[in-house]
């Protein structure tokens, strides 16, 4: 009789996956939680390698929390939240230029601007961010750190770096604490980079945007930055 017991429960099984298929329970989450059931530790293992091979990623690349301050201790160092809008954590893989930017909102600190690049995460009102954000009191905020991108310009996101800078008025012009703390630090960036002061560029010489306004409007104002970069350097 044991067949026949043996048979019954055979029966009553392939009628229970039969009723299993026509009221859909064995689908996709079915197989999924049998699959998990027996290799769970083997899909644990899977994802706990893809995690620790992005980690390493990250940090061969010296990106995302891994980075490391690079810049001197006059350089406070406020990076942006990573994300796609403002810090997209791409790799900065070599500088060729120092492009000169203004914020074109008169009379905002560097802390303001900041702020704006870094609510862009929610807002997402448009990419855009920059390395640094010279304010009207001479401070120097670094926003992305030199091994990552900034949305600041252009088709040459790729290879330079971004500085803008605050003004108290619409005419673009920055103040003296001010333009210190742009010639002090496009310095020090040049001599990082080996570059010199020919190599600093202004978001016009990308686009044709008329950025910095003041020092694309007085040509001479813009030699006498670069000048005085050049002395800054020297004197490094
Ligand atoms: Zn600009």
């Amino acid at each position: 009789m044991k067949w026949r017991a043996e048979w019954c429960k055979n029966q009553k099984m392939s009628a229970r996956i039969k009723s299993d298929y026509i009221t859909g329970e064995i689908g996709m989450k079915r197989i999924v939680k049998r699959i998990v059931k027996r290799n769970g530790m083997a899909i644990a293992a899977a994802v706990l390698l893809i995690a620790l091979i992005f980690l390493g990623y990250l940090g061969m690349n010296q990106m995302g929390p891994f980075a490391k301050k690079e810049t001197p201790e006059w350089v406070e160092e406020v990076w942006l939240t990573p994300n796609s809008y403002s810090r997209p954590m791409k790799p900065l893989k070599e500088v060729n230029n120092i492009v000169i930017h203004y914020v074109a909102n008169p009379g905002t600190s560097a802390k303001n601007n900041r702020n704006y690049f870094e609510n862009l995460k929610s807002t997402r009102l448009t990419k855009a961010s920059s390395h640094f954000i010279v304010g009207l009191e001479g401070e120097i905020l670094e926003c992305v750190p030199l091994t990552e991108i900034s949305y600041c310009s252009n088709d040459r996101n790729g290879d330079t770096v971004a500085i803008e800078v605050c003004h108290p008025d619409e005419s673009g012009q920055f103040n003296r604490e001010t333009y210190q703390s742009v010639v002090r630090l496009t310095a020090w960036l040049c001599l990082h980079y080996g570059l010199d002061e020919e190599d600093v560029i202004r978001h016009y010489d990308v686009t044709g945007k008329n950025c910095p306004k003041y020092y694309v409007e007085h040509e001479d104002a813009w030699e006498q930055l670069k000048a005085d970069v050049a002395a800054a350097m020297g004197q490094n």
